[in-house]
């Protein structure tokens, strides 16, 4: 059985998925949240088919080295494997990769060293990243591992679409530059957006809008990225749960100047009290919508400006296309709520842009098309699945290097 780990170590979580890729299901999955803290929840579900079960403890797990070796026991002792020395491949999440990394790297101690060199460009995410790897290389140092980055996807994106219009310097001596994010989800979509259209990704023009906690919209030309609305940082673009997306930059000066704010209670403010909660009080689309519901007006206003940010990349990837096969939703919020892919496509039937509002309401939790057949441009419903698509990547970045 060809078992691949997939591995997503964040600065206080690690969340873990257990696939055999012969047939691309997964055997385990869990997560180890609040490491560091007096107590850690640590999930561990084992999968058989459609079943699933579950098991919780409350253990303190002081640190990513104590959680890793927490998870192998898990996985050992539920039967998952016998031993690590058994899996085909560990693939990890790694969310920066920077210029250096346009497709997953087989890890050795140079790639860590490029990865942990990234971190000033992601100070958040790339520590956490590189520890789960240094730790997995000591625990399994036999298995190959594979880094898949949330950036490479994007690289493809032409120079006059990653440029920002600063000093030239800015870019040659710092790497200030676009290099945009969720590239692993927005892939696995095109790809699966070809399928379901039957044509070779190589010949479809996509817009894939990846909308959860953190969002962010991709213009994809002949199954490449030309353009993507996250930037240097995943705080460009969209309107997101708690992060503001675009806006004029201008406002950071001034909010230093008003109210003596240093540049990092600034940036708390942009990427944590921003987005809808700095709207409306709530981050969570589903409380968002309830608000508005009854009547909130500042909860209608986040969902209606969420929505227009929205219609506005569309209206701009579409330009930069020239021309558009299909639209894709994905994430918590592009999968599940309607009403709001009703709201972003309203008044673009003159694009060739039109919702079936039958289709629209459809539950089903596997690929499915929304646009009234009368218009050019599919409108496609597609459950994200970035695990996967790191351990499909894992496979193929391993059978490469071996040929
Ligand atoms: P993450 O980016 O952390 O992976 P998800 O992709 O799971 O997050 O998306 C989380 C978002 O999806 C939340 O804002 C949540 O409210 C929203 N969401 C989930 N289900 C629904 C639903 N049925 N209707 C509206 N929003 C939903």
């Amino acid at each position: 059985m060809t078992r691949v780990l997939v591995i997503n170590s964040g600065s206080s979580s690690i969340k873990y998925q257990l696939f055999n890729m012969d047939d691309e299901s997964v055997l385990a999955s869990g997560s180890i949240e609040q490491i560091g803290e007096a107590q850690s929840l640590c999930r561990h579900r084992i999968h058989s088919g459609s079943n699933i079960t579950e098991s919780r403890s409350d253990l303190s797990v002081s640190d990513h080295s104590e959680g890793l070796s927490h998870i192998a026991v898990q996985l050992r002792e539920s039967g998952a494997i016998t031993n690590l020395s058994e899996l085909f491949a560990i693939g990890h999440r790694v969310v920066h990769g920077g210029e250096a990394f346009r497709e997953p790297a087989l890890i050795n101690h140079t790639v860590l060293k490029q990865i942990q060199d990234m971190i000033p460009l992601a100070p958040l995410h790339n520590p956490a990243n590189a520890t789960g790897i240094e730790i997995t290389m000591q625990q399994a140092p036999d298995v190959p591992q594979v880094a898949v980055f949330d950036t490479a996807f994007h690289q493809s994106i032409p120079e006059h679409a990653w440029r920002y219009a600063l000093p030239d310097r800015l870019y040659t001596e710092h790497r200030i530059r676009r290099y945009g994010f969720h590239g692993t989800s927005h892939a696995y979509v095109a790809k699966q957006a070809a399928t379901f259209l039957g044509k070779p990704l190589q010949k479809i023009n996509l817009i894939t809008l990846h909308l959860g906690n953190g969002a962010s919209a991709a213009a994809i030309k002949q199954g490449k990225s030309i353009d993507t609305s996250m930037g240097m940082t995943p705080l460009e673009g969209l309107i997101m749960g708690t992060r503001c997306g675009d806006m004029d930059p201008a406002i950071l000066f001034y909010l230093g100047r008003i109210t003596n704010q240093n540049n990092d209670e600034i940036e708390s403010v942009l990427n944590k009290e921003s987005g809808l909660k700095g709207i409306c009080g709530a981050n969570d689309m589903r409380e968002v919508h309830t608000l508005a519901e009854t009547g909130n007006k500042q909860a209608r206003l986040a969902i209606d400006m969420y929505c227009y940010r929205i219609k506005k990349y569309i209206g701009a990837y579409y330009a930069a296309l020239g021309k558009l096969d299909a639209i894709v939703f994905t994430g918590g919020i592009g999968e599940n709520a309607n009403w709001l892919r009703a709201q972003c496509c309203a008044g673009l039937e003159a694009l060739g842009i039109a919702i079936d509002t039958n289709k629209n309401t459809s539950d089903s939790k596997d690929i499915f098309a929304i646009h009234n057949e009368a218009f050019t441009v599919s409108l496609l419903v597609i459950p994200t699945n970035e695990e996967l698509e790191i351990a499909l990547q894992t496979v193929d970045c391993i059978r490469k290097a071996r040929h």
